[in-house]
């Protein structure tokens, strides 16, 4: 099986650097099931395409597939060894794991950019046909050509076979288009020749950085690589939602999934979160609200859209994360008495601000967690003893929750600074809302699990 890259970036032997592997040289690295082998058909300061070359050893590959038990003849004779799989997939972290880091010592500056590439994999599997691979590829930027592979050329009347021609071409970062390949080379196969660990999300969500979070296929593509292991892409889908979709592309709704609807879609925590908070706040009969650290705007839009509040706000320490609420929003594009009715401004929670004051509400969803714990308390005097609005809801991760999720070693966002059992929150609000002159309830959001409580808790501060 043959995978070739190509770029065009100039010099475009500078991708001898970016992959650490000579362009002049021809050299093998062994794997558990074969040989790959690394070699540059052309090199020159226009053009430089590097191959990747897997042969697989099958009567290796048996023995290392030794979990799973299958005496069968097909083991040994199958389309592994010419037809693009997961072992490509494997073999190419491997190979060019340095690459996919995105470390260049040499060559950093082009290590960090978006360069001109063309990928060709000239058999490749693709499960659900050419339209599949356009799916999965091209909201990631890359412009698609699936072709088709005849079942046989000289008999093009038994029509195509279940392989494709795939071409990707545009203008992508190396070590993206690295982690991409070898997450989705397994999902267009949809069949891992391998054994899968716990840690198989957090593979996922590691070669998934900066790109899975917000592709609309996520559900697919996490399906899938986890081999439709239900409880994992459970946990991976909800980790990924941990880590929002602080990206443009998620400014427009995902797509519904055509290909294969779960049998149950359930709402995801994040709109469950999103509904528990906003309800609560129109019962509140709160007139003007703030979301405190609002990150990309997700429930500022809910809140602009609920006609009740006459005055909305969105504060974060991020200024990126605000460009793209206000994108969200189209503040730019809102009449003068919409406008007026919502402000976005960049702040610190930590420090003492008067723009957080006079309003009837205040939102910190799933914010706490965020915070250094020896930073909370000056969070605490600025929102509670400061600002002091009428009401504060808090949203945090239950901790409890966490053994629901399989295959979760840490916590379920790497930037968490903590997670708090149902008992270490309670005590923490019960604390603030005495100091401060609050009255604290608490309210579970998502799934209830009878023992370990829900995934999201809730306490709703009301001012004495
Ligand atoms: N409330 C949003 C975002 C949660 S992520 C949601 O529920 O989707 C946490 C957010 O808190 C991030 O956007 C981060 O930039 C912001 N944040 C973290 N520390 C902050 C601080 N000290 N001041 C203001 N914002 C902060």
């Amino acid at each position: 099986m043959l995978l070739t890259l190509t770029t065009t970036h100039q010099p475009a032997t500078d991708l001898g650097y970016l992959l650490y592997k000579h362009p002049d040289r021809v050299q093998e690295f062994k794997q558990s099931f074969g040989t790959a082998t690394v070699f540059y058909p052309e090199a020159t300061d226009e053009r430089c395409t590097a191959a990747l070359l897997l042969e697989i050893d099958p009567v290796r590959l048996a023995r290392s597939a030794g979990r799973t038990p299958d005496f069968s003849l097909s083991q040994y004779v199958n389309d592994r060894s010419y037809a693009a799989s997961s072992l490509l997939g494997v073999a190419l972290a491997d190979v060019f794991s340095t690459a996919r880091s995105g470390r260049c010592d040499t060559r950093q500056e082009v290590a960090d950019s978006a360069i001109p590439l063309e990928i060709v994999i000239p058999v490749l599997p693709c499960r659900g046909g050419p339209k599949t691979a356009h799916r999965i590829f091209e909201p990631l930027g890359w412009q698609v050509s699936a072709t088709p592979v005849a079942l046989d050329e000289h008999f093009p009347e038994w029509g195509a076979s279940r392989y494709v021609r795939l071409t990707l071409t545009g203008t992508v970062r190396l070590a993206d288009a690295l982690n991409q390949l070898h997450v989705l080379l397994p999902v267009m196969d949809e069949s891992k020749h391998y054994w899968q660990g716990t840690d198989e999300v957090d593979k996922l969500l590691r070669s998934g950085e900066g790109w899975l979070a917000s592709h609309p296929e996520r559900e697919l593509i996490a399906r899938r690589y986890l081999g439709r292991r239900s409880a994992l892409t459970r946990t991976a889908l909800t980790r990924l939602a941990e880590l929002g979709d602080d990206s443009e592309d998620a400014l427009e709704p995902a797509e519904e999934e055509e290909i294969a609807q779960p049998a149950e879609r359930r709402e995801s925590l994040n709109a469950q979160r999103h509904e528990a908070v906003l309800s609560t706040l129109v019962d509140l009969r709160a007139k003007s609200v703030i979301d405190l650290g609002c990150g990309p705007g997700q429930f500022l839009h809910r809140l602009v859209h609920e006609p009740s509040f006459t005055r909305v706000a969105g504060v974060d320490v991020s200024s990126r994360s605000l460009e793209i609420a206000a994108r969200r929003l189209r503040l730019d594009q809102l009449g003068e008495r919409q406008a007026s009715r919502v402000h976005l401004f960049q702040g610190a929670l930590t420090y003492e601000d008067a723009r957080l004051s006079g309003f009837d509400a205040a939102v910190l969803m799933e914010v706490v967690e965020h915070i250094d714990p020896p930073r909370l308390a000056a969070l605490e005097r600025v929102v509670f003893g400061a600002a002091r609005p009428g009401a504060v809801l808090v949203t945090t991760p239950n901790v409890e929750y966490n053994a629901n999720y399989e295959g979760l070693t840490g916590m379920r966002h790497p930037d968490h600074r903590f997670e708090w059992s149902r008992q270490e929150f309670e005590s923490w609000a019960g604390r603030v809302a005495a100091v401060h002159g609050y009255t604290a309830q608490f309210r579970g959001i998502g799934d209830v699990d009878p023992e370990r409580g829900t995934p999201t808790q809730m306490a709703v501060f009301l001012r004495d």
